[in-house]
């Protein structure tokens, strides 16, 4: 696990091949994302290095439902009760109403890829016994709730990786957690820099590539993704698709 503080009052946290945040107002903390079901140990200490209790916890924003991101959530809400947010459609994918995630064969499918067979074994070590995890809890977000949380967030739908995801934005300071919408690395991509994920992993190919672009040209400040290192925007530019 690897904490970067990236703004006075949000930390980026990565674990296993993926990334969660931690955003504070000095009292609550909102978890943006919760890694693998076997990054929770991680999670609570992220939470403890940045001199919080897992009690301090307002909500967790879900910016979509696959295991790399809500993997950890079960453990959290067991614990305190924290509320768990994320879109109305998210949310009945999070409670596997239905699912929309890579398949099993296409997992041995990427055994042919370059960083295929590494990436396969770090994800089954995470991912044991909990690959039918849900969260019963999960509920939709809506304005008020968003912008009265640490942080003071505004929900941006970034549909297309899943048909509900979506970004969350901390309009003061211009931040945009931009989940799996957008990504700077990942195990099964060639190089880094703004990209979408590779294509077996996103529910919907054209509507991610279009949702790609236009959140990159909603010009934030900051971009924290689910993926790879987060990526200023230099002043005065629009962040463009590698
Ligand atoms: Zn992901």
């Amino acid at each position: 696990m690897k904490i970067e503080q990236v703004a006075d009052t949000v930390y980026v946290v990565t674990g296993t091949n993926v990334n969660w945040s931690l955003v504070t107002d000095g009292s609550g903390v909102t978890l943006v994302d919760a890694g693998y079901p076997r990054d929770i140990a991680a999670v609570l200490d992220s939470i403890h290095q940045i001199g919080h209790h897992t009690n301090d916890l307002a909500a967790i924003l879900l910016t979509h439902a696959h295991l790399d991101h809500m993997g950890g959530i079960p453990g959290l809400v067991e614990r305190t009760g924290v509320p768990v947010y994320t879109g109305e459609h998210e949310a009945a994918h999070a409670r596997r109403e239905f699912i929309e995630q890579i398949t099993p064969a296409e997992m041995v499918g990427q055994l042919r890829t370059p960083g295929g067979p590494l990436w396969i074994s770090q994800t089954l070590r995470v991912i044991r016994g909990h690959i039918r995890m849900n969260v019963p809890t999960a509920t939709a977000y809506d304005d008020a709730t968003l912008a009265a949380l640490p942080g003071g967030f505004r929900a941006v739908p970034a549909h297309g990786h899943t048909t509900g995801h979506t970004a969350y934005l901390m309009p003061a300071e211009g931040i945009l957690f931009s989940g799996d919408a957008v990504v700077t690395a990942h195990p099964l991509l060639p190089g880094t820099g703004l990209q979408t994920l590779p294509t077996v992993f996103n529910h919907d190919e054209p509507r991610t590539r279009s949702t790609a672009t236009t959140l990159l040209d909603s010009a934030p400040k900051l971009i924290i993704p689910g993926h790879g290192l987060p990526y200023p925007v230099p002043a005065g530019t629009v962040p463009k698709l590698v």
